[in-house]
């Protein structure tokens, strides 16, 4: 299917042609003897295109001291790179230019085009690479796909084009889509049948992902690459809104510094270099690219809109954390007395366990269980019930402070882990929290002045007696029981058989 798509764009009669001094200017230069001489006649041949070649060597966009007059002397001033791709570029631009049916919008297609190619040089010099020109040459053929498929398919594929719209970046998913091939592939397809040389080739295949490029070659495409993304800055202005726009300068920048280490403000000096001398080249090729718009205006509106949308970012990032630390706590947290969890119990007193295990620092545990709270609900209502069990959490926080974390351990027992606290200390907070209970005053809905009271016991982790932490909660809970069975108001701390002998 894909092949079927190929090859018919590939043998249509409305393919545009290699022009014959293009074919020529390849096949001399790919010789290694090329005889300047030889080239500068090839293309003195075509008298347009020299003096196009002329008029360009002379611009400021080359920036030389002294006028040349002849396609010879320049070839010797510029060397054979730059002459060659300017003779490639001005003569497969002349022939392409025109082509093109409903759905095409040539101005913006060769202003893209423009825009990249001398984005790609800017770089590809500002990296010091010695293919500046091939990178030039290669932004600049980058959407020769789009041009053939154009050409070749008609309306076809101007709806492809119409359904993509302006953005250039949704274009060959859509081509995909549609057609089963995209304008890389039919591009790659044309370059090789035209025998254009391996750089350009490449340039064409990888201009929207340089990763997977041979490593000889990867440079050049990269610098390709980021030219489509500093045209984009330029290209949205025209049609974008505030989001768009900080996108794509969002996407050069971040590009600029994968690819280059080039941090934004060492990138974006570029692209002001990059517009005056699209502006530059713009009337050198003729293009019917119209007005590149002002370059400090484009670049601080985009920058402003990407400060705008990085804040709007950043407040989101914040939002987003302190609704999941707030979920965090949920997970952890009782709703009614806002101590620690069940949840929470287990998977502390787990850690503080094995923590213990491997310091031999002591650990204890103390359980806590309302006596006769049944009673008291029944007696003074649910509401009241629930006040207590607020009380209790609040109570056994004041106690413990930093030195465990209370939790409810369900119903109207609580227990509270104790990292680092012996048997001694222990039985203190103890006894400190079973009489700071007793003495909280708990208001009735009547207004009168309650009290509560619980029974606790405590159990020890010391010289690794407990084989798990489940033998010692069963220890601390087993003190609760002792404590009730005296009578209650209680405190029972669990001794092990050999110490209390
Ligand atoms: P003991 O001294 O032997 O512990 O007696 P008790 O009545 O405290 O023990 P029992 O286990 O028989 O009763 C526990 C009561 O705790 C029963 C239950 O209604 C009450 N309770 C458990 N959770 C809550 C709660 O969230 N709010 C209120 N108000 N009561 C609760
Ligand atoms: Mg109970
Ligand atoms: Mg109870």
């Amino acid at each position: 299917m894909k092949q079927e798509m190929l090859d018919r764009v590939l043998s249509s009669q409305r393919l545009p042609s290699l022009p014959a001094i293009a074919m020529q200017v390849i096949d001399l230069v790919k010789q290694d003897d090329a005889d300047i001489k030889e080239i500068a006649a090839t293309i003195q041949n075509d008298p347009a295109l020299s003096s196009k070649i002329l008029k360009t060597v002379n611009s400021s966009f080359y920036g030389q001291a002294y006028s040349i007059s002849t396609v010879s002397h320049a070839l010797v001033v510029l060397g054979l790179k730059a002459v060659k791709t300017l003779a490639l570029g001005f003569s497969l631009v002349h022939n392409l230019k025109d082509g093109g049916g409903d759905g095409f919008d040539h101005m913006r297609f060769w202003k893209r085009c423009l825009f990249g190619a001398t984005a790609a040089k800017v770089f590809a010099e500002k990296a010091k690479l010695p293919e500046a020109e091939e990178a030039f040459l290669g932004a600049l053929l980058q959407d020769l796909g789009v041009m053939a498929m154009n050409q070749t398919l008609g309306a076809e594929y101007g709806d492809v084009l119409v359904e993509a719209g302006k953005d250039h970046t949704k274009l060959s998913a859509m081509e995909r889509d549609t057609l089963q091939t995209d304008h890389l592939e039919v591009g790659v397809a044309l370059a090789e049948s035209w025998k254009l040389p391996d750089l350009l080739v490449a340039s064409i295949k990888f201009h929207e992902d340089p990763e997977p490029a041979d490593i000889t070659c990867r440079k050049v495409v990269r610098a390709v690459a980021l030219g489509g993304f500093a045209a984009e800055v330029f290209m949205v202005n025209e049609w974008g809104d505030d989001t768009q726009k900080a996108t794509a300068l969002d996407g050069f920048r971040r590009r600029a510094e994968a690819w280059f280490a080039w941090e934004p403000d060492e990138a974006e000096p570029l692209l002001k270099e990059v517009h005056k001398n699209t502006n530059e080249m713009q009337r050198l090729f003729e293009l019917p690219t119209g007005e590149l718009g002002n370059a400090d205006l484009i670049l601080s509106e985009a920058n402003e809109a990407l400060m705008a949308l990085s804040m709007q970012a950043v407040q989101e990032t914040v939002q987003l954390e302190q609704k999941n630390a707030q979920l965090t706590e949920d997970v952890y947290t009782d709703p009614l007395t806002k101590a620690a969890n069940r949840r929470k119990f287990d998977e502390f007193l787990d850690e503080q366990y094995k923590a213990c295990a491997a310091g031999g620092s002591p650990l204890s545990v103390l359980f806590l269980d309302a006596d006769h709270f049944k009673k008291f609900n029944d007696t003074y209502g649910h509401a009241t019930g629930d006040r207590v069990l607020i009380i209790l959490a609040e109570t056994l926080q004041q106690v413990f402070g930093e030195k465990g974390v209370p939790c409810r351990y369900g119903g109207e027992e609580f227990a509270v882990i104790l990292p680092n606290i012996d048997r001694k200390q222990a039985a203190q907070l103890a006894e400190a929290a079973r009489v700071a209970i007793a003495e909280a005053p708990i208001e009735s809905d009547e207004g009168e002045e309650l009290h509560i009271t619980a029974s606790i016991g405590v159990a020890t982790q010391e010289d690794g007696f407990f084989k798990s932490a489940e033998q010692l909660v069963k220890a601390a809970d087993n003190g609760v029981y002792a404590a009730k069975k005296s009578g209650r108001n209680a405190v029972r701390v669990f001794v092990p058989r050999k110490k209390a002998a």
